[in-house]
């Protein structure tokens, strides 16, 4: 239930780049809240000067979040309005702001979104590869033992994978990818989204790789990697079953070439397996 009397909690997604991305309604908020909690208010004071707005700023970040979430809570319940804002992009997606909307909705304050960019899905919105399933991986850890564990974890899944990366781990990073996925898998290098140097690139794992080792200036500035999920595998009977009732069906109506077209697009699986399916199901009907 929430509290009447409370003041309410705004999540405020600003730009990841261009300040042309910072919506009206982000304005308003920031202009009218009594406090902006961000990350960093030095960052946060040029954007907030762009567009003159002199709310008062308090920092949170990961340091401190857990001890100054108490105290903005208190200041809620008194009914002050707060709004928290990150250096880049919206709150909580690689940022700090966890606790805080936790504790806030634990105490039945209304939190309310301010949606705005996000560097993964403006990423995933232009990279050409699939967006019916992904799945936000943010930043791998530093160390090469440990981002290739946790690279090797994610080898089978089908979503389309999306990470996070520094301009001074791109080239390691991109090289345990190719390592893990192999140089084939394909792949999506998002640099520099909505600013001067914007560069999206779509190619096999080991061509980006090559061509961000080459090029000392693909290596510069902020980076988004997206690379297509695994190939499904029909591993179990399940799928198997699945697969061969949809190709009877499909068989009956249209041609073989339009059934696997059509099975391979329901099951997401291999074009050459549902082929070899259908051909033998052909076969089969056709001795019967
Ligand atoms: N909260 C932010 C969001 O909504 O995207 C992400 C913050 S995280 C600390 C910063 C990382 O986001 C960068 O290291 C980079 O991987 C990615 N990023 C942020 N801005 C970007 C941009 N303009 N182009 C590409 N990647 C960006």
């Amino acid at each position: 239930m929430n509290n009447q009397n409370s003041g309410t909690l705004y999540v405020v997604a600003t730009p990841i780049g261009n300040l042309g991305d910072m919506s009206q309604r982000a304005v308003d908020v920031l202009k009218q809240v009594d406090v902006i909690a961000a990350e960093d208010t030095r960052h946060s004071g040029r954007l907030l000067q762009h567009f003159v707005i002199n709310t008062p700023t308090i920092a949170v970040h990961e340091h401190n979040e857990v001890k100054i979430a108490a105290e903005l809570i208190a200041r809620l319940e008194q009914g002050e309005s707060i709004a928290l804002i990150s250096d880049a992009g919206t709150p909580l997606v690689s940022d700090p702001g966890y606790h805080l909307i936790r504790m806030a909705g634990d105490a039945g304050i209304q939190v309310t979104p301010i949606p705005g960019a996000c560097a993964a899905i403006t990423a995933l919105s232009a990279s050409g590869l699939p967006s019916d399933r992904f799945s936000f991986e943010g930043f791998l850890p530093a160390k090469s033992t440990a981002r290739k564990s946790t690279l090797e974890k994610l080898i089978h899944e089908t979503g389309t994978l999306i990470f996070y990366e520094t301009p001074h781990r791109i080239v390691e990073s991109l090289a345990d990818m190719t390592a893990i996925f192999g140089e084939e898998r394909e792949a999506v290098m998002a640099r520099e989204l909505t600013k001067k140097f914007e560069t999206i690139k779509r190619a096999p794992l080991g061509e980006i790789l090559s061509f961000v080792k080459d090029d000392n200036d693909q290596q510069k500035g902020e980076f988004v990697i997206l690379i297509h999920g695994a190939e499904k595998q029909p591993d179990t009977g399940e799928d198997m079953q699945e697969l061969q009732r949809i190709l009877k069906i499909l068989l009956e109506k249209v041609s073989l070439k339009e059934a696997v077209a059509i099975a391979v697009e329901i099951t997401g699986l291999k074009k050459n397996q549902v082929y070899e399916q259908a051909v033998a199901l052909k076969e089969k009907n056709s001795l019967e």
